[in-house]
């Protein structure tokens, strides 16, 4: 290789230093912007011209290579990514995007890990986990307005805010993961969802020529839906910076202690109901009545009693195929919540698919059902 190219490289590619790799590169954009929401700000590059688009490099960033996802997974599962970037501030997600197109390559971006099965054979693009710092927009507390950034947990904002003396989170109590996974999964429990408290939602995305700005959906816009919302379906087109949340206040007698009193209840019931193995919690959507077009049949064959909030749990009808405590290799339903796989031991990703593939098989054979996954499987 001529010096001049070798110097290019060194450039364009990587500084390898102590294991950790530093890289430059050149974005090169491309997507159209969407349709709804409101822009509220064009990022300014670090030319510090409004929304344009560097010709040289502006940040150096670090990524990792060759990291195994399955140490950023609850389930513990999951190949190596080929870059790795932990981003925590929206310039760094920007850089992170532009390194990946630079090199012409896929992304994705997450929070927890807690809701991903990441495949065994990992993936061949740039894994953008969203950190937890105050420039990705921290945890802010004014009047009834909770303001918080995409990558802080979920089991912080709701110990904060009860702390702030507010109500309306108790119920999300042990769940894992990040606010901005929390927000694109619509995720609840005990028949509330995230969503009933959004006001709006904070998205980074392309615009095409114009470069980077920031739009902001009211809850409307979100298009929130059971365990659903247009993040999780853009898959990754847009990624969640910041979530403003309204909260009711806490009645001024008591109403801190009765939060405190609702939590320990939920946390006692879910320790009996969880697993504690590794796990992305429940792997399939419960079964929303309403949409069923053989809802007749189907309510002849289930002890209605179960339904509730007019959902009817998918774990039933697991169980009752006989499924429940099947292993494949390292992988397992469990046996105390058929919903759940379990990591009981070097489970690997296709032992999971298999058992996801064998409990939509016996349950449409058995209730004419068609399993739907709740949980993202990572590449696509
Ligand atoms: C033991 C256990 C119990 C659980 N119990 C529940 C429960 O009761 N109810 C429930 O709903 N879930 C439950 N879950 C599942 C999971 O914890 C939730 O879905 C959680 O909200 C996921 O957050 P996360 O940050 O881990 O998301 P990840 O798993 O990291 O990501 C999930 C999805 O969100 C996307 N995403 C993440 N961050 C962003 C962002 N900033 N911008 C755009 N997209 C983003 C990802 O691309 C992916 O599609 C449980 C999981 C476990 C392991």
């Amino acid at each position: 290789m001529g010096e001049r190219n070798k110097r290019k490289n060194i450039i364009n590619q990587k500084i390898v230093l102590l294991n950790r790799a530093v890289f430059c590169y050149r974005m090169n954009p491309s997507a159209d912007g969407w349709a709804c929401g409101s822009v509220v700000e064009h990022v300014p590059d670090k030319n510090g011209v409004e929304g344009s688009i560097p010709s040289t490099p502006t940040m150096l960033l670090e990524i990792k290579e060759n990291e195994l996802l399955k140490n950023h997974s609850s389930f513990k599962i999951g190949g190596a990514a080929r870059y790795f970037v932990v981003a925590k501030s929206k310039e760094e997600i920007i850089e992170a995007i532009k390194f990946a197109k630079g090199k012409n390559l896929p992304y994705f971006v997450f929070g927890g890990g807690s809701n991903i099965l990441f495949r065994d054979e990992g993936f061949e693009g740039v894994a953008i986990k969203i950190g937890n710092c105050p420039s990705a927009g921290g945890l802010k507390i004014e009047n009834s307005s909770v303001n918080v950034g995409a990558g802080v947990l979920f089991s912080q904002l709701i110990i904060k805010s009860i702390d702030a003396g507010f109500i309306g989170f108790e119920w999300g109590v042990g769940i894992p993961g990040t606010v901005g996974g929390g927000v694109a999964g619509n995720c609840g429990a005990y028949g509330h969802s995230i969503s009933e408290n959004v006001e709006s939602v904070s998205v980074l995305d392309e615009a095409g020529s114009a470069g980077w700005r920031i739009k902001k959906y009211s809850n409307k816009e979100c298009e929130f839906c059971y365990r659903g919302s247009r993040f999780k379906n853009l898959g990754n087109a847009e990624v969640i910076l910041e979530i403003e949340f309204k909260l009711a206040k806490a009645p001024p007698a008591g109403g801190k202690e009765k939060s405190k009193e609702e939590i320990k209840n939920i946390l006692l019931n879910r320790r009996r109901k969880i697993p504690s193995h590794p796990s992305i919690g429940s792997i399939f959507k419960n079964i929303v009545i309403g949409g069923l077009r053989n809802k007749n049949e189907f309510l002849k064959l289930i002890p209605q009693e179960k339904i509730k909030t007019g959902k009817f749990p998918a774990a039933y009808l697991i169980e009752q195929c006989g499924l429940k405590g099947m292993n494949i290799g390292g992988a397992q339903i469990s046996d105390l919540h058929a919903n759940f796989i379990v990591n009981i031991g070097e489970g690997r990703a296709a032992d999971v698919l298999e058992l996801i593939k064998i409990c939509k098989q016996k349950v449409r054979e058995k209730f004419n059902i068609d399993l739907e996954e709740e949980i993202v499987v990572l590449p696509r």
